[in-house]
């Protein structure tokens, strides 16, 4: 789960880290009335959940409350990357020195939370990354004892933080680590981390990414959810209990099982097609759950077939195949089904299916090279 700006900054600033956290308006006047309680100048910044907010236009810079009032004005309802700006942040601007880049993951491949930083902070890092990598250091920090002291230091020596800086710069990363490990996060990142012209050291802008699997140990974090931002679909399955991730093909997939659902998905492309989503549907496939997979994999106007793939284990295949035909009566739209039922009770499924007139197969190829056939009979 992606966390606004000023919502990682609520955190961050809890864990020490130094930043002017500011104040969120949905108006312009309530924008206005921020700014006059601020020490000018103060930046006006686009509150989505998108990077590259300054370059489309989203970061302002305003010297008077009224000026802050024409930019929030500009800014909210602005489309940035196809998000309609809801909210704005206002707070003290800072005058910039020099900008850095501050981030921290979980790199699964190194097994281990990960320092990524670069002195050439503000652009995006994925430009540093292909123009000039040397420009970034990667460091792996060690998973039992964290970060530790010469961790901090190596950083800073890279980034090349003046002598008097050192201890804030500490203060900073270790805030940081703390927020990362304390909010069980994937991603916190500062970008950019800056220098100001009186020398001190400030989170500019800030993105904590959280690690959805652990969110049930952090209902506060929870209540951080935009659900705005969050794919309309992928909110109806969160709240269905299904595991579901929007795609961009035109096969939609259900399938029970996380790895089976993989599977399904490498062989829709290995027969030349694309899975619209991910769907694991989980144990027991009732009716009702399985109507609500329906609407979830429907919703998606590019799905031109569906390709339903069930092991039945605990699951009895004839209770799935009943659920099926069951939820596609209550549906809106319709395209062209296959199903493939294999496991406990696939027998009694068959009839079932073939009565409802639904695509059947009995290996998983011929499931995907059938349903991306029909997807593109549809088409
Ligand atoms: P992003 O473009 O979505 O990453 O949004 P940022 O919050 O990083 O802002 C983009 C750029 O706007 C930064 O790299 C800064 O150069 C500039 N910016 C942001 N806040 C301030 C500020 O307080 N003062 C000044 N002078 N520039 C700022
Ligand atoms: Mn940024």
């Amino acid at each position: 789960m992606k966390l606004q700006e000023y919502r990682s900054k609520e955190i961050l600033a809890q864990y020490g880290v130094p930043l002017q956290a500011g104040t969120t308006a949905t108006t312009p006047e309530e924008a206005e009335a921020i700014a006059r309680t601020i020490a000018r100048p103060v930046v006006v910044k686009a509150q989505v959940l998108v990077g590259g907010r300054g370059k489309a236009g989203g970061v302002k810079l305003a010297e008077t409350p009224e000026e802050a009032a024409r930019h929030a004005e500009a800014i909210l309802g602005m489309s940035i990357k196809g998000i309609t700006v809801r909210t704005v942040l206002v707070a003290p601007a800072a005058n910039i020195a020099s900008e850095f880049y501050l981030a921290l993951i979980l790199d699964r491949a190194a097994k281990a939370i990960t320092v990524i930083t670069s002195a050439e902070g503000g652009v995006e890092i994925e430009k540093t990354a292909s123009t000039h990598p040397e420009a970034i250091l990667r460091m792996p920090l060690h998973p039992l004892i964290g970060l530790q002291e010469h961790n901090i230091r190596r950083v800073a020596f890279f980034l090349g933080i003046s002598p008097d800086l050192r201890r804030e710069f500490r203060q900073v990363l270790r805030g940081l680590y703390d927020a990362f490990v304390g909010t069980d996060a994937d991603l916190a990142e500062i970008n950019p981390l800056a220098i100001t012209e009186d020398g001190r050291l400030t989170a500019l802008d800030a993105k904590i990414v959280l690690d959805d699997s652990a969110l049930a140990r952090h209902p506060d974090l929870e209540l951080m959810r935009d659900l705005n931002e969050e794919e309309r679909s992928e909110t109806a399955a969160r709240q269905a209990g299904i595991n579901f991730i929007k795609l961009d093909g035109s096969i939609g997939c259900m399938v029970n099982g996380a790895g089976l659902a993989m599977t399904t998905m490498d062989l829709v492309k290995l027969a030349g097609g694309e899975p619209a989503n991910f769907l694991d549907i989980g144990g027991g496939a009732k009716a009702d759950k399985v109507a609500a997979a329906f609407r979830i994999i429907l919703d998606d106007p590019n799905v031109k077939a569906i390709l339903i793939n069930i092991f039945g284990g605990i699951t009895r295949g004839d209770e799935v195949a009943r659920g099926i035909v069951e939820a596609r009566t209550t549906l809106a739209r319709h395209v062209p089904m296959v199903v493939r039922i294999v496991g406990t009770n696939a027998a009694e499924a068959a009839p079932i299916l073939a009565e409802a007139n639904l695509i059947t197969a009995d290996s998983l190829d011929e499931a995907a090279a059938k349903a991306v056939a029909a997807a593109r009979a549809d088409a």
